[in-house]
């Protein structure tokens, strides 16, 4: 026969991010988790790769505006597609990269 007891656990919350590229938290104020805005950028080594090892995940998060930078200098932009408010469109509707950004709101170098 087995007893317990309820005993109190503690919950890591994600409290921050700080950006890869500059440093910087990509907090933007206040308390709530909704007011972290970050890109993360996951990378895997093919096999073969020339450049990344076989097998191995690269994962790096950035603040919007070292995105915004980062993606300013590719040669062909991003794909972007509409979500919809709560990420629920089935057949999300491509849009422009020009027309999604904002430069007011860059924080990277
Ligand atoms: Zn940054």
């Amino acid at each position: 026969m087995r007893i317990t007891k309820e005993e109190p656990t503690t919950k890591a919350v994600l409290d921050d991010v700080i950006c890869n590229r500059c440093g910087k938290s990509c907090k933007a104020g206040g308390n709530d988790l909704n007011n972290i805005y970050f890109a993360k950028c996951v990378a895997r080594g093919g096999f073969g790769s020339p450049c990344l090892v076989d097998g191995y995940e690269y994962t790096f998060e950035v603040c919007e505006g070292c995105f915004i930078d980062i993606a300013k200098a590719f040669k062909h932009p991003p794909t972007v597609r509409d979500l919809g408010l709560f990420g629920e469109s089935d057949s999300p509707p491509e849009i422009t990269w020009e027309e999604t950004i904002r430069e007011d709101k860059t924080d990277g170098e």
